[in-house]
């Protein structure tokens, strides 16, 4: 289970409604304000959940049934997809073209291979039958907007990890929309509405990424998107010794940062640049950032904070 990179801080009885579910291997979490709640709560929230539910339907690695897997069985052929699934990959293609490769939704065997294969439901270990050997990179896929469809030029495992979180808290800020004044924090992830229980704009929480009993910083934010990215979040292979945020250009978990901090209009947005500038590293990712319109905060390995411009307007 993924621990909290950032969370919204709420006093301990806040009234309105909270509730909490395990989706994509992670605690998501949603508050609404207002007390008492309006009677459409309870339903709005049903629905924001679906949605987690509906996306990692659609873009599991760990499910062979998931539709990008059964697209990964497709090679040299262009394969119809539903329009979740192809916004998840134009974004997560775009990203790649914008930051040279750094972040490549490609990186799905290579994954597989550090041991990021297990399904967290079921424990189930997903092992791709495709020949290793071979670089792939995300220019072995091609979209085609006219038609809706993805074209796979080479075997390979496409993993959404980076975007699919992301897609699925905008999904759910859209349906509790009506709510106005809300969070939605999925594992540090966040998106913030409106006003939080006090009426003032949400205190976002991010943790030290090497002291996780720590608040490394706190931001003042409102309707947009926080996402975090860290080295502590999910290991695996060697004794834990790698992470999830692989580096496709050295063929291992990148090293050089130890935390990215992203705020965006948009949670796909800030989830994908996020990892993309984890992967560039401290200088390289910050020019990304602010080359894409958004703010954000590098921690690097030696604990060293590199931020966008306009970062500290967000700061408390
Ligand atoms: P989380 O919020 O789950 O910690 P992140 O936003 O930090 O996720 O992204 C990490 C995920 O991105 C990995 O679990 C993997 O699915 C995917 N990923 C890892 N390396 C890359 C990469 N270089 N490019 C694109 N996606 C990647
Ligand atoms: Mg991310």
């Amino acid at each position: 289970m993924q621990s909290p990179a950032g969370a919204a801080q709420a006093p301990p009885r806040a009234g309105g409604f909270q509730r909490s579910e395990i989706w994509m291997d992670t605690l998501v979490s949603i508050q609404i304000v207002g007390d008492p709640p309006r009677p459409d709560c309870a339903e709005r929230v049903k629905r924001a959940y679906a949605w987690f539910e509906r996306v990692e339907k659609t873009c599991s690695r760990f499910d062979a049934e998931s539709e990008l897997m059964r697209l990964s069985g497709h090679v040299g052929a262009a394969t119809p997809v539903s329009p979740m699934l192809f916004e998840c990959l134009r974004v997560a293609l775009a990203v790649a073209a914008s930051s040279q490769g750094a972040f490549d939704p490609t990186v799905g065997f290579a994954l597989e291979r550090l041991g990021f294969n297990q399904n967290y439901r079921d424990g189930h270990k997903h092992s791709s039958s495709i020949p290793p050997g071979g670089r792939v990179s995300f220019r072995d896929v091609r979209l085609d907007a006219a038609r809706q469809t993805v074209t796979l030029r080479k075997p390979l495992v496409l993993d959404l990890g980076a975007v699919a979180k992301g897609m699925a808290i905008d999904l759910a800020a859209i349906e509790l929309q009506p709510l106005r004044n809300f969070a939605i924090d999925a594992g540090g992830d966040l998106y913030v509405s409106g006003r939080n229980p006090q009426g003032n704009p949400w205190r976002i929480g991010i943790q030290h990424p090497r002291r996780p009993e720590h608040l490394g910083v706190c931001l003042i934010a409102s309707d947009c998107a926080v996402c975090t990215s860290g080295d502590y979040e999910r290991t695996a292979g060697r004794g834990g010794a790698d992470h999830h945020i692989f580096d496709p250009r050295m063929g291992r978990s990148a090293g050089a940062v130890a935390s990215v901090t992203v705020i965006a209009p948009s949670a796909l947005l800030a989830d994908a640049l996020g990892t993309a500038a984890f992967v560039l590293g401290s200088k390289r990712g910050r020019s990304l950032l602010e080359r894409s319109g958004v703010e954000g905060l590098v921690i690097t390995a030696e604990q060293q904070a590199i931020a966008t411009r306009g970062f500290c307007q967000f700061l408390a």
